[in-house]
C-alpha cells in the first residue's frame, strides 16, 4: 500500500486522468498494447506508474519502465514519483546515459529511450519488466520509433510464452494515428483511451511585424509589459536554447533589480585548470621518444578498439554549443538573486528552465514564488509537452525551435533555428490555459504562422541520413532493417544507400560474389556487422568520422584528427573564392595564405583538409581571432564552432578509448601536423572516404578542341554521370592530381563543384 501525504492527495485529486484510473488498469490489464492520449498536464507521465503500482505490476521482483525522450523528464519524473508515493528507499529510480540512481529494489524504473534501446541488446525479451511505457511517442525521436517496433515483436513473443509484457504508448492529443493505423506495426489496432483535460480557453495574439533576428529582445519587451500592465499570472517564454535563456534571465533581472548579489562563479579557477591538464599532456607526450614515432608510420587499418557500445541519445534541446557553452552562466543558487525588484512594478521571480539545468534547479519551477512576485519562467521547449508548470497564465512564443539537420552528403549534423510546426505552437500555446483563461503572444504574425509553418513537425527518422541507424541496429543483430516496423518507415533508396556506404566503410560483411555482381545488395542479401562496424556504432558521428577517430588511436593522431573531423563538419569555415569576378586583392591575399598553409610534399598531398586544420591552428595562436579571420578569409563563427566540437569530440572519445589509455585533452593551440602526421592522416581521411573516389579526366578523353579548357579541372565520380570540377578555392587545383578523394559535392551555377580535395597519388 502506498502512504500519500494529504498535499499529495489533494494535488492528485485535481488532476483529470484519476477519474480514469480504473478504465486505464482494466485496459492495461485486458489488452497487451494500449494508447494513453492525454493533453499535457493531464497527469499521464506521474500517476499512470502508480496505478500499475498499485495494480501489482511491480509483484514478485517485476519492473514498470518507462521511457522519456528528454533525459530531463527521466530525472524529474522519477523524483516527483518517489515524492508522491513517500517511496525514498530507491523503489523509484532513473538511469540517463552517464547517471542514475537504480538500485536492485527499484520497482519503477524512469529512464531515456536509448538506455532502455541498450537493455534490449542485453536481454532481448526485457524478462524483468512486467510493462514498459514509451511515454512523449509524439515527440517521434528515433529511438522511441524504433522502441515501438521492438516492443511491439517482443509483446508478442513474451504473450507465447506465458510471460506477457504489457506495453503502453503515451502521447500529447496529437497524431495518434501513425500507431494505430500501422499494420505493420501492430496488426491488431491497439485500444485507445483518450484522456479528457479541463482545458482553459487560451487567447492568440499575432504580433503584426514578425521578429525575425530580434526575437529575444522582442520576447523580452513582451515580459516587460506583461509583467507591468496585465494582472497576477505566471509567464512562460518559449526560446531555442541554453544561452538564450540565461541571457533573457539575465536581463530580466537587471530590469527588475534584484535584492541582493552574490558572486558569480569564477571563471580564472577552470582556466587555471584546463591549462595544467594541457601542460600535463604535453610532459607526457614528450616523453615518448622521436624515433618510436617515426618507426610507427603506416595506419593499420585493422587497428581499432572501443569499448562496448555506449548509450546514444540526443537531446532535442540542446546543441553542443549549449554543451560546451563559455558563457558562464547565471549562477542563480541563492535564491534572493531570482527574486527581482523595480519601484514600478511588484518582484518578478524569474527560473530559466533547459535540460542541462541541474535538477535541483529544474524543481524550483515547480514550487509556488515567493508571496507577492510573479513567477516568469524563460524556457526551451522541455516545457512543450515534457514538463508542465503550474498556474501559467500568459505564454510568450518566439515560434522559433532549434533543430538538428544533417548535410545530406557528409551525415554531418548542424544545430539551426527555424520556425516550429503550427502543432508545436498550439501546444505551447495550451500552457497558458492549465489553471485557468489565459494569453498566448506569439512575436510572429498569423501570416507567418498559415504560410511559414509546417502543420506537424517530421519525424526525425525522416529528416536525416540513416547510415547510422542501420548500424545501431545491424550491431543489435537486427540484419533486416527493411523488414523492421516503423512507425514511419524511412525511404527505401535512403535505406539501400546507407547499406552500400556502410558495406564500403567495412563496417558490415560484404555479401557474396553472386549477389554483388546482380547489384541487388540490400534485397536479397543482409549483411551483417563487422567488428570495426560494432566499434563504430560506439561513436556519436557519422560512421565514416567515427572510423577516421577509431583509426586515430595509434600514432597519437586523435588530437588532429579530432581537429579535422571537426573542422570538415563545420559549414564553410575557410571562405571560397567568389567563382565569377576577378580576384581583388583581398582575394589574393588569402589564396597566398592558404598556399602556404596548404605547404608542399606531403602537406600539399593532403589538400584542403591540411588548409582547414592549419588554419584553425593559425587562428587559435594569432590573440585576436576576429581580426585574423577578417584578414584571411575564415568565418570566425565557423572557428568558435570548431572550438566547440573539438571539446565534444574530446570527451566523447576519452569515454569510449580503452581503460588504461591516457585521456587526451584539448589544447586549442595545437601544432601544425608534421611531415609523417600529414601522411598518416592522409590515409585515415581515404579510409574514411572510400565512396568518394573521383579520377581527372585525361585530355584524350575529350574530343573537341575548345572542350580542353573548359574541362582543365574536370573529374569523374562514380555517382555522376556529367564531369565535376575542383572547387575554384582548392589547393589541389594547381598539381591537380590522377585520383582523389573529396569531402562532398554541391552545385552552384548549374555546374557541380567539389570540395575538400585530397591527393590519393602524389
Ligand atoms: P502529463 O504527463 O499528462 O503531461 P504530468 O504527469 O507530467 O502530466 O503532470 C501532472 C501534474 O503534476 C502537473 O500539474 C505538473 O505541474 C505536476 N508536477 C509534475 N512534476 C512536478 C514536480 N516535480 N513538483 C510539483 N508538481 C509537479
Ligand atoms: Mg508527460
Amino acid at each position: 500500500p502506498v502512504h500519500r501525504t494529504a498535499e499529495v492527495q489533494a494535488a492528485r485529486m485535481k488532476l483529470p486522468i484519476l477519474a480514469e484510473e480504473q478504465a486505464i488498469v482494466e485496459a492495461i490489464n485486458e489488452n497487451p498494447v494500449v494508447i494513453l492520449a492525454g493533453e499535457t498536464g493531464s497527469g499521464k507521465t506521474t500517476q499512470v506508474p502508480q496505478f500499475l503500482y498499485e495494480a501489482g505490476y511491480a509483484a514478485n521482483g517485476k519492473i514498470i519502465g518507462v521511457t522519456e525522450p528528454r533525459r530531463v523528464a527521466a530525472t524529474s519524473m522519477a523524483n516527483r514519483v518517489a515524492e508522491e508515493m513517500n517511496l525514498h528507499d530507491g523503489q523509484v529510480g532513473y538511469q540517463i546515459r552517464f547517471e542514475g540512481n537504480v538500485k536492485d529494489n527499484t520497482r519503477i524504473k524512469f529512464m531515456t529511450d536509448g538506455v532502455l534501446l541498450k537493455a534490449i541488446q542485453k536481454d532481448f525479451l526485457l524478462n524483468n519488466y512486467s510493462v514498459v511505457i514509451i511515454d512523449e511517442a509524439h515527440e517521434r525521436s528515433v529511438y522511441s520509433d524504433i522502441l515501438l517496433g521492438l516492443l511491439s515483436r517482443i509483446v508478442m513473443l513474451r504473450q507465447k510464452r506465458g510471460n506477457p509484457l504489457k506495453m503502453v504508448i503515451m502521447s500529447a492529443t496529437l497524431r495518434v494515428e501513425d500507431f494505430t493505423d500501422n499494420q505493420r506495426l501492430f496488426k491488431t489496432k491497439p485500444v485507445v483511451i483518450q484522456v479528457e483535460a479541463r482545458q482553459f480557453p487560451v487567447s492568440v495574439h499575432f504580433n503584426k511585424r514578425t521578429a525575425f533576428e530580434d526575437y529575444v529582445d522582442e520576447s523580452y519587451r513582451k515580459v516587460c509589459k506583461i509583467h507591468r500592465q496585465l494582472p497576477d499570472g505566471g509567464i512562460l517564454v518559449f526560446l531555442t536554447g541554453q544561452q538564450e535563456v540565461n541571457a533573457l534571465c539575465r536581463k530580466l533581472r537587471q530590469t527588475f533589480p534584484g535584492v541582493k548579489k552574490t558572486g558569480e562563479s569564477k571563471p580564472d579557477e577552470d582556466m587555471e585548470k584546463v591549462l595544467s591538464k594541457i601542460k600535463a599532456k604535453k610532459q607526457n607526450m614528450k616523453k615518448r621518444s622521436k624515433k618510436e614515432v617515426d618507426q610507427r608510420v603506416k595506419i593499420n587499418l585493422d587497428h581499432y578498439s572501443a569499448l562496448p557500445l555506449q548509450e546514444q541519445e540526443q537531446d532535442h534541446d540542446e546543441s553542443l554549443g549549449d554543451l560546451v557553452d563559455s558563457d558562464q552562466e547565471l549562477d542563480i543558487n541563492d535564491e534572493s538573486e531570482a527574486l527581482s525588484q523595480s519601484q514600478t512594478a511588484p518582484p518578478l521571480w524569474v527560473l530559466p528552465l533547459y535540460s542541462l539545468l541541474p535538477s535541483y534547479r529544474q524543481q524550483k519551477v515547480f514550487a509556488a514564488p515567493p508571496e507577492g512576485s510573479r513567477l516568469c519562467v524563460v524556457a526551451t521547449n522541455v516545457a512543450e509537452t515534457s514538463l508542465t508548470i503550474p498556474n501559467v497564465r500568459y505564454v510568450v512564443d518566439t515560434g522559433r525551435v532549434k533543430t538538428k539537420f544533417f548535410d545530406k552528403v557528409t551525415g554531418v549534423s548542424a544545430f539551426h533555428v527555424t520556425w516550429t510546426s503550427q502543432a508545436a505552437a498550439n501546444q505551447r500555446a495550451g500552457r497558458a490555459g492549465r489553471t485557468g483563461p489565459g494569453h498566448c503572444y506569439r512575436l510572429y504574425s498569423s501570416a507567418v504562422f498559415n504560410d511559414e509553418f509546417e502543420k506537424f513537425s517530421l519525424p526525425d527518422i525522416a529528416r536525416r541520413p540513416i547510415d547510422d541507424l542501420v548500424l545501431q541496429m545491424k550491431s543489435m543483430d537486427i540484419e533486416k532493417v527493411i523488414h523492421f516496423p516503423f512507425p514511419t518507415p524511412p525511404d527505401i533508396q535512403q535505406l539501400y544507400a546507407a547499406e552500400r556506404r556502410l558495406l564500403l566503410l567495412n563496417a558490415l560483411e560484404p555479401p557474396p560474389r553472386n549477389i554483388r555482381l546482380k547489384r541487388k545488395i540490400s534485397q536479397e542479401w543482409t549483411s551483417k556487422i563487422t567488428p570495426l562496424g560494432r566499434a563504430m556504432a560506439a561513436y556519436p558521428l557519422a560512421p565514416r568520422y567515427a572510423k577516421m577517430l577509431l583509426l586515430s588511436q595509434q600514432h597519437d593522431l586523435l588530437q588532429l584528427s579530432i581537429t579535422l573531423v571537426a573542422a570538415l563538419s563545420v559549414q564553410e569555415l575557410v571562405l571560397d573564392q567568389p567563382a565569377d569576378s576577378e580576384p581583388g586583392d583581398t582575394h589574393r591575399r588569402w589564396l597566398g595564405q592558404r598556399r602556404s598553409w596548404a605547404g608542399t610534399g606531403q602537406s600539399l598531398f593532403l589538400g584542403d583538409p591540411m588548409v582547414l586544420v592549419r588554419a584553425v591552428g593559425a587562428a587559435e595562436y594569432s590573440g585576436d581571432i576576429e581580426a585574423f579571420c577578417s584578414t584571411n578569409g575564415i568565418r570566425s563563427k565557423a572557428l568558435r564552432e570548431v572550438r566547440k566540437l573539438r571539446v565534444q569530440l574530446t570527451n566523447e572519445t576519452n569515454l569510449i578509448i580503452p581503460s588504461g589509455t591516457t585521456p587526451i585533452v584539448v589544447d586549442p593551440r595545437m601544432a601544425p601536423p608534421t611531415e609523417l602526421q600529414a601522411k598518416q592522416l592522409r590515409q585515415i581521411l581515404m579510409a574514411g572516404l572510400p565512396d568518394h573516389v573521383a579520377r581527372r579526366i585525361a585530355p584524350n578523353e575529350i574530343k573537341e578542341a575548345e572542350d580542353r579548357r573548359k574541362y582543365k579541372y574536370a573529374y569523374r565520380c562514380p555517382e555522376m554521370e556529367d564531369p565535376v570540377f575542383l572547387n575554384p578555392s582548392s589547393i589541389l587545383r594547381y598539381s591537380h592530381p590522377e585520383w582523389i578523394v573529396y569531402q562532398d559535392i554541391y552545385e552552384h551555377d548549374d555546374k557541380i563543384y567539389l570540395r575538400g580535395i585530397t591527393a590519393i597519388e602524389p
